[in-house]
């Protein structure tokens, strides 16, 4: 099959029938929801530049598993240079969409679970890791896309998966037989899942004895019977529905529930089931991973928000102002020391025991600490060098209306030789930028929430080494 085309692509989520669900109504075609489809629009440009001369020698690469072309959102890193292009091909895509292309979770799931279900076999004798490789095959055969089935729903958050009064806060294997197993229970923020053909589940947090049901990682279609998406709101969204005041007029973003209503998982696409101990490598890897593809990305973000900010300041008469190139400098360092970060992570990268590359854990977790609290403030940077039309800008209908169009046309000026609709057009994009709240709030909670990166970092890190450091210099010996 090899690498499909963007309208390959969506040709192929369109011939797919998933169970989905917005605003209360069933969805019949997801491809023709404007909604989803600037979503899946968004997906769609990570196969629009792996055909682009400008883009293809960094977004494709041969799979050693196929010996083939594949598109790298499909390969788990098998060296350095892996690993360094993931953050390349992230910050491309950042600024190429100005919202999340939803595609990288999938990596993230893949990369994880080529490390994680060898570590299972070589334990248990288990067959998870010939189950997933089969399964790898069939996403880079296909050029597939793969959505991160990770955050459980977790009911009462001070008890684990076992001890929770429904015992379905989790998802859980219900059923088991010669054939599978059955699964239940809900996982949410599920960001892209109606524009990815698998979804890959994952465990959410690290389990204990007891939690056998709960230790789970499987992928199923997103079509399988039984599988409901409900996709959730975002600020922006109806103006996606009704066609006007759009901002970003390509892409967009929206993470649904999904709920397992009993779904039937056969034994091929299961990849681990009880062995509760390696449930906290698999979060702990997976959202390694994705916390590093989240910094690729969120900096080519700032790109985007900075060109916003620039060129508003051209249009305003403001592009002289001192204080606002100040301002610009802050974002661009803030951007460049998040890129920093994840290409750091990349280049201290090692080798793991089936062969996939890993990267460095600190680093990675230390780049999304330092997203959470930096997108904020480089959005706080373009909205004060933008103005408040970032806020509260007449309709796209208002600005057509023969009574007040020209009107507010005339009060919209900016700068001689500039078209007022450009003004507006980029205010617009402002506030997308600012304000989808859809891909501003996954910079605080996407990939988990602040404070498990702050707890990975301590306990990924060797404190000892430190201390002995320390002593040391104050020349104080022991033992
Ligand atoms: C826009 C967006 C996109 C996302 N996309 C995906 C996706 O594609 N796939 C996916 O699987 N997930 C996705 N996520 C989910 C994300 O990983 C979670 O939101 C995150 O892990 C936090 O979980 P939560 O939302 O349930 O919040 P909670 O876990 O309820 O956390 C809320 C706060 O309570 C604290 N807290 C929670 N439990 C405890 C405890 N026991 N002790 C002490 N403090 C606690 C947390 O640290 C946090 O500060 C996405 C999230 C967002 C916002």
């Amino acid at each position: 099959m090899g690498l499909k085309t963007k309208e390959e692509y969506i040709e192929s989520i369109a011939a797919m029938k998933p169970t989905a669900y917005m605003f209360g109504e069933k969805v019949e075609s997801v491809v023709d929801n404007p909604r989803l489809r600037a979503g899946i629009e968004a997906t769609g440009a990570t196969y629009e530049v792996a055909h682009l001369d400008e883009y293809k020698d960094l977004v494709v690469t041969q799979s050693p598993l196929l010996n083939e072309p594949v598109n790298r959102f499909t390969l788990p890193p098998s060296s350095i240079d892996d690993l360094v292009a993931r953050v390349k091909v992230n910050r491309i895509l950042g600024n190429y969409v100005g919202t999340c292309h939803q595609r990288c979770t999938g990596l993230d799931c893949l990369s994880t679970l080529s490390i994680v279900t060898y570590d299972i076999d070589q334990k248990y004798g288990t067959n998870y890791y010939k189950n997933f490789m089969e399964f790898l095959k069939h996403m880079q055969k296909n050029d597939l896309v793969g959505n991160a089935g990770v955050t459980d729903v977790k009911g009462d958050r001070s008890k684990g998966p076992s001890d929770q009064e429904d015992k379905d806060m989790y998802v859980r294997v219900v059923d088991k037989n010669s054939d599978g197993i059955v699964v239940r229970g809900a996982k949410v923020h599920q960001t892209g899942s109606l524009s990815s053909h698998e979804i890959i589940v994952l465990p959410t947090r690290a389990m204990r004895k007891g939690d056998e049901d709960y230790a789970l990682a499987f992928a199923i279609p997103s079509d399988t019977p039984g599988l409901i998406h409900v996709v959730g709101r975002s600020s922006l969204d109806r103006r996606e529905l009704e066609g006007c005041d759009i901002g970003n007029v390509r892409y967009s973003k929206y993470c649904p529930t999904l709920i397992f209503n009993d779904v039937f998982v056969p034994w091929e696409r299961v990849f681990m089931c009880g062995e509760v101990e390696f449930a906290v490598d698999m979060v702990v890897k997976f959202s390694a991973f994705h916390r590093q593809s989240h910094g690729g990305c969120k900096s080519g973000k700032i790109d985007v928000m900075l060109g916003t900010a620039l060129t508003l300041m051209d249009y305003n008469g403001t592009s002289k102002a001192g204080h606002l190139k100040q301002k610009a400098i802050d974002m661009i360092h803030r951007a460049e020391t998040l890129y920093g970060c994840c290409l750091a992570a990349s280049y201290e990268g090692k080798k793991m025991p089936s062969g996939t590359y890993y990267i460095d854990t600190v680093l990675a977790n230390a780049s999304k600490i330092h997203e959470g609290k930096e997108m904020a403030e480089a959005i706080r940077l373009m909205v004060d060098m933008s103005g408040g039309f970032v806020a509260d800008l007449p309709s796209d209908r208002d600005f057509e209306n023969p009574e007040i169009g020209d009107l507010l046309k005339k009060y919209m000026k900016g700068v001689a030789g500039v078209p007022v609709e450009h003004r507006v057009k980029m205010f617009r994009l402002a506030e997308k930028l600012a304000m989808e709240s859809a891909d501003t709030i996954s910079d605080i909670h996407g990939g988990g929430s602040p404070e498990a990166h702050r707890i990975t970092i301590f306990r990924e890190t060797d404190v000892e080494a430190k201390k002995k450091a320390a002593k040391r210099l104050a020349g104080i010996e022991e033992g």
